[in-house]
């Protein structure tokens, strides 16, 4: 079974802390051991682990990708928006995160982090328990 939840973003780039909705996810699911695949099936989002005290981490990672992936007058996608789907290819559409005890393993200051790329959208995430 695949559990599936939404996104709902403000920004065109937004990294949104989903680490709480994951966790709900993995306490319903009953599973002591194993591991969470935490899956988004969008071309111009992504999801990362990083940290959760600062709320400037995120600002300055969204405005760095912003900067390292500056829209090119010579990108030929006619949606236009190539500067998105490169950012998704690299944070990437999945992660794995390890279940113990009926918890996920994470450090203190990580968090899940949905990564919004060509918002503001209504997204979908996906998370598979094994
Ligand atoms: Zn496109």
């Amino acid at each position: 079974m695949i559990h599936k939840f939404e996104v709902k973003t403000n920004f065109r780039t937004e990294m949104v802390d989903i680490t709480r909705k994951v966790e709900e996810i993995v306490r319903n699911s009953g599973v002591n051991d194993g591991i969470a695949v935490i899956h988004i099936p969008h071309t111009t989002a992504a999801v990362t682990i990083n940290e959760n005290a600062d709320r400037d981490v995120q600002r300055d990672m969204t405005k760095f990708m912003d900067e390292l992936v500056p829209d090119k007058s010579w990108f030929r996608h006619s949606e236009g928006n190539s500067d998105s789907h490169i950012k998704s290819s690299l944070f990437g559409c999945s992660q794995t995160v390890i279940i113990e005890n009926g918890r996920m393993v994470l450090g203190t200051w990580q968090g899940i982090y949905f990564c919004e790329f060509d918002g503001p959208r209504t997204r979908k995430v996906m998370v598979k328990i094994m």
